[in-house]
């Protein structure tokens, strides 16, 4: 995926091209943080099974594996964060591993069925965990022909269907990529602790801002099972500010807040 998007320099770039990438990008990374994150891995609010079903085939688009094995895995983080067992900790087994050697292991291949007996009721969930290279693949398609057809009808432009197709699925998935994997590496490594928590997890603003919220991972594993990942009105969570519009529109409700000790421990390491 990396030595494709050298094909950049070969395909050139158009506006067209880069605005398919920038869509692609958020569209995924909100996918993976509310679909994936936040609804499958914590149910931290609920929706309907169809937004929940395009959540899952938005975050798959991602290239990650399946929405089953991603929500699994996910919890056993949860449950053994930077102990021995963790699949991704930078304290156990260094940064690479942490980063992208996890997910390219054997070793946690396999979905963990067992974690998850409430998402594994829903077949469409089933299936799109055992294809999970379709929806990338259509996208990659759709990618293809979103380009040919500019070509065809405003060729100044300057659009091709190999150039939107380098800059909509390599490159804007490999930026994917390495957003997701920074939560996992640098989350543990680099930000400040506001809550003293059993991990080594961090907040970081920086990386808030590119994972729509996921940045904030310390108030994260102080307390999982809330839908708002930044507590205070300054730690910007993208994520959170959309969950919230769709949920006076009636597409998502039930939104779990931060507890009240998360303000209480917070307040006080804010004074300190
Ligand atoms: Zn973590
Ligand atoms: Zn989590």
């Amino acid at each position: 995926m990396h030595a494709a998007c050298l094909l950049a320099f070969w395909v050139g770039v158009s506006w067209p091209a880069i605005a398919v990438c920038f869509v692609l990008y958020w569209v995924r990374i909100f996918s993976i943080t509310a679909g994936l994150h936040r609804l499958l891995a914590h149910a931290s609010f609920k929706t309907s099974r169809w937004f929940q079903f395009a959540l899952a085939w938005g975050a798959t688009m991602s290239l990650q594996k399946g929405p089953l094995w991603w929500a699994s895995l996910h919890r056993h983080h949860h449950a053994n964060s930077d102990e021995e067992d963790d699949i991704h900790s930078p304290v156990q087994d260094g940064f690479w591993h942490s980063h992208v050697g996890w997910i390219l292991s054997r070793r946690w291949e396999a979905t963990m069925w067992k974690l998850i007996p409430d998402l594994a009721k829903f077949g469409e969930l089933r299936w799109l965990n055992r294809f999970h290279v379709a929806p990338g693949l259509v996208m990659g398609a759709a990618c293809w022909g979103i380009g040919a057809l500019l070509e065809r009808a405003y060729p100044a432009l300057g659009a091709t269907g190999g150039q939107v197709f380098v800059w909509g699925f390599f490159v804007s998935t490999v930026l994917v990529y390495h957003a997701t994997f920074t939560i996992n590496s640098l989350a543990h490594v680099y930000g400040t602790r506001r809550y003293e928590t059993k991990d080594t997890s961090k907040n970081n603003w920086l990386m808030a801002i590119f994972t729509m919220g996921e940045g904030w991972h310390n108030n994260h594993h102080f307390a999982p099972s809330s839908e708002r990942l930044g507590f205070f009105w300054w730690e910007v969570d993208l994520a959170h500010y959309v969950l919230v519009a769709l949920s006076w529109v009636g597409v998502v409700w039930d939104l779990k807040k931060p507890p009240r000790r998360a303000y209480e421990v917070g307040e006080r390491a804010e004074a300190a």
